[in-house]
């Protein structure tokens, strides 16, 4: 095998040609395989990233050596060939070589029009991308009675010099345009942010030009086998038909595959068709992938000019993977790896019903999909504000800046007034997988007077119910019917595939009948968290919630807590319904109190007649049980232990659910049940002590056996210290890495929002710590939980159930730590599966037990 020579300026490619990617880049890489297929590639030269760098430091190349490759009279093109296409780079150049002598050849064989045209073309190019002069006069030249002319005439006014005649001054300004192109520095910030590395070099490729237009059947295009937007088989593309008949040009766009609206080439030059086909396939066997494949006819005769990945969205990116993995092109591994986990996102967002009446209020660009409904808010805080009370909103912004990524987080979607697909809101929202609008046009929005204002001069304002719809970039007044994601079978396939390389388990976090249904849709293998309070919201349960909260006495309490035990009963069965057989993981009541209770006098007097007590009352109770730090009071097991009612009421709940469930099942149910906020043994000994009598009372009273496991939530840092003694007690430790990260840091989860931002964009933190694990300081307590855990008890089991838990950094970290199960929200499930199928396959260890 031939090492890469990169200090060799150029590289003729050749099917022995030293070129590799890593040397020349993808698209110099690409065309050897081409040649190497015999394909019928023009002679091409490939130039390394090191040469090109050095015409970048003003080492000019020798072009006219270069240029003899081509032999006498060439005319070439310049492409770049960067390490990955997507890093952006300088646009083609082509028909460098074009002067006088040349087009006056060039129109004996195609005529004066199309010589005129292509030179006038390449004037146009070189004066805008190579000389950098203003390109007004030579647009405004296509009007002159003479546009060759008075684009020559332009160039020599604004270059002071006449157009460049030589070929290898053309080609040696040509190539140091480009290099120096990509060397600036707006270029390299831009390929950096996507994901290019410091120091991604740039080749170039020279190659003969095909024109495509002369006598026969000529023409240029594109073709794909795919459909770029949802990966189906089918042809895509264009084809410019360009024939010199003696007289003069004739243009014509051809459909490619025989088409009902007009002619195409697979009916007009049928041969060429074939032979366009037979390429495709050639290369999705060899290259083992979708090409878009650039082409020339000249006569008759198919040039293949360059080939390159069909860029293409995430449904499109599983189905081509599915179908290459079916076809056994690829391995399923290899299908596995070619999806990115974040990208499916966009495969599994909630879209807004198209069939639905909508009313729209504005236009944008559709910068990211899916759809959602909520009241405006003008700010990052008010978004957080109105997250913190449950309130979907949608952000609205001028433009967004870092200091908004908060108030992102916190939004169901975005729309801002100003950007394009690549501003911040956009990139940051598809990577939030919100919907988000950017650059809607016309609209005016007043972000003291928090109102928006439509290009019709509708007004509104901040609470107003709007719904956007991010697949199509309109936003509609008032709510809409969504239609939940539909899950293709390449979907299905992609993701059974996934489970089969996974090493650790995912499961769901669902708290309702309907969040279990998700998280089954989407494979979850259990679930990892059931916040039991959040049972509660609904109206007519709050009100007997509330009752429980304010009973004064004991047989009040009971008398609640007997309305809501039914209430529990009926919820968890139907969880362990739905989970058919998969772990259901419980967690007993959590959180302050006064979450539970009204603020604003409105509300108090609203609970008042409703409980029937007087408003006094009510002012006194909810004063009685407010604290100066509800996160930090009586929560969790602290509730448990002092008012041990509840957690009676809900453990006989999930018992009386799991015997009725076991009946209807005809299976035995295990529940999990889960202590919230421990820091101590004695809590658990406590709670547990009172569990194992409620499951005692129960078995007697419907004379059936069922098994429990009793497992402890890691929130605080201490349960994280004390882990080995609290093994004693819990069978499992679920990490809840959003109370461990608020206590690690002394950050409070509802306040931090203020100056994350900041703390953000100096360094502080790398990212916010609620959203991407901190391995050094959280991780550190996980592994010593985890350790001092596995000591006391080795067969424990270990997980993650805090919002981390669908990242995939964080999904890497408990893997390392040998966690059994990540559990995270439904929507991250397929995103946790794949990541996870990702790390099994890039660094595999022994099978799970
Ligand atoms: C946690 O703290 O990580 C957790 C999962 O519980 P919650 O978010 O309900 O406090
Ligand atoms: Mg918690």
């Amino acid at each position: 095998m031939l090492t890469p020579d990169a200090t060799k300026e150029f590289t003729l490619i050749t099917p022995d040609a030293a070129i590799s990617e890593a040397t020349h880049g993808g698209r110099a890489k690409c065309l050897q395989r081409l040649v190497r297929l015999n394909l019928p590639v023009p002679r091409s030269v490939a130039l390394s990233f090191a040469a090109v760098h050095r015409v970048a430091e003003g080492r000019m190349a020798d072009t006219p050596g270069l240029l003899s490759a081509f032999g006498p009279e060439p005319l070439v093109s310049v492409r770049p060939s960067s390490g990955d296409a997507d890093w952006g780079g300088p646009g083609a150049i082509l028909n460098i070589g074009m002067n006088d002598v040349r087009r006056d050849q060039l129109a004996r064989s195609i005529g004066r029009e199309a010589a005129d045209g292509l030179y006038l073309k390449f004037i146009q190019t070189y004066a805008s991308e190579v000389a950098r002069l203003d390109p007004e006069p030579f647009e405004e030249a296509i009007e002159a009675t003479d546009p060759l002319r008075a684009a020559m005439d332009a160039f020599e006014f604004e270059a002071d010099e006449p157009f460049p005649q030589d070929p290898a001054v053309q080609l040696a300004e040509v190539l140091r345009s480009m290099a120096r192109a990509w060397e600036g520095v707006s270029a390299r910030l831009l390929r950096q942010a996507r994901g290019a590395p410091v120091d991604a070099g740039l080749g170039l490729v020279v190659q003969a030009m095909a024109q495509g237009i002369g006598a026969g059947e000529s023409g240029s295009g594109v073709i794909r086998m795919i459909d770029a937007k949802t990966g189906a088989r089918q042809i895509t593309g264009h084809y410019h038909r360009k024939r010199f008949d003696g007289n003069g040009l004739q243009r014509e766009p051809l459909h490619l595959s025989s088409d009902p609206r007009g002619a195409s080439m697979q009916e007009e030059a049928p041969e060429v068709y074939a032979e366009l086909i037979s390429v495709l396939e050639t290369c999705r066997r060899n290259l083992r992938e979708e090409m878009e494949v650039k082409f020339a006819v000249t006569g008759g005769k198919l040039m293949v000019l360059d080939a390159v990945r069909v860029a293409r969205g995430a449904r499109a990116d599983v189905r081509v993977a599915v179908a290459l993995a079916g076809e056994g092109i690829i391995t399923p591994e290899e299908a596995l790896l070619r999806v990115e986990p974040m990208s499916l996102t966009e495969l599994l967002h909630t879209q807004v019903d198209p069939g639905a009446p909508r009313d729209v209020i504005l236009r944008g660009i559709a910068a990211s999909p899916g759809g959602a409904t909520g009241r405006l808010v003008f700010s990052s805080h008010a978004a957080q504000t109105s997250a913190s009370h449950e309130l979907p909103c949608i952000l609205v912004r001028r433009e967004t800046t870092p200091e908004d990524i908060r108030g992102m987080h916190a939004a169901q979607a975005v729309i801002t007034e100003r950007g394009g697909m690549t501003s911040h809101a956009a990139v940051i929202a598809r990577g939030l997988g919100l919907p988000c609008i950017v650059g809607a046009s016309g609209l005016r929005i007043s972000q003291r007077k928090k109102t928006l204002t439509t290009a019709d001069g509708r007004v509104f304002v901040e609470g107003d119910i709007v719904t956007v719809d991010g697949t199509a970039g309109v936003a509609m007044a008032g709510e809409i019917e969504m239609l939940q994601p539909s899950l293709d079978t390449h979907f299905r396939t992609l993701m059974d595939w996934a489970d089969v390389a996974c090493d650790i388990g995912i499961r769901a976090n669902a708290d309702t009948p309907a969040d279990a249904r998700m998280a089954h849709t989407f494979d979850a293998e259990g679930i990892g968290l059931c916040r039991t309070e959040h049972m509660f919201f609904e109206q007519q349960r709050l009100t007997v919630m509330r009752e429980m909260i304010f009973a004064d006495n004991e047989s009040d309490r009971s008398g609640a807590l007997e309305q809501l035990l039914p209430m529990q009963r009926e919820d968890f069965v139907e969880l362990f319904r739905i989970m058919a057989g998969l772990p259901v993981c419980i967690r007993l009541f959590d959180p302050p109190l006064h979450e539970f209770l009204p603020h604003d006098r409105e509300g108090m007097m609203a609970l008042a007649e409703s409980l029937d007590l007087p408003l006094s009352d009510v002012v006194r109770r909810v004063e009685a049980l407010s604290e100066f730090n509800p996160m930090l009071g009586m929560r969790g097991v602290r509730l448990g232990v002092t008012v041990p009612g509840i957690y009676d009421m809900q453990v006989r709940a999930i018992f009386e659910a799991t015997v009725e469930a076991s009946r209807q099942a005809g299976a035995a149910v295990v529940p999990e049940i889960m202590i919230p906020l421990v820091s101590a043994k004695r809590e658990v000994e406590l709670v547990k002590t009172r569990i194992d009598a409620v499951a005692a009372a129960v078995k007697v009273e419907t004379g059936r056996a069922f098994d429990y496991r009793l497992g402890v939530m890691v929130e605080t840092p201490r349960a994280a210290l004390r882990a080995g003694e609290i093994a004693d007690h819990a069978a499992f430790l679920s990490f809840g890495t959003n109370d461990l990260t608020q206590m690690t840091y002394g950050l409070s989860r509802d306040d931090a929002g203020r100056f994350m931002g900041t703390y953000v964009s100096n360094g502080v933190f790398h990212e916010d710590p609620f959203h991407t694990l901190d391995k050094e300081g959280v991780g550190e307590l996980l592994l010593i939980g985890a350790e001092r855990g596995r000591e006391a008890r080795p067969d424990i089991v270990l997980s993650v159930c805090g919002e981390h838990g669908g990242d995939p950094d964080t999904i890497a970290f408990c893997r390392d730590a040998g966690f059994s199960y990540v559990s995270c929200s439904p929507f991250r499930v397929p995103v946790a599966r794949l990541a996870a199928a990702h790390l099994a396959l890039r660094s595999p260890r022994p099978a799970r037990e």
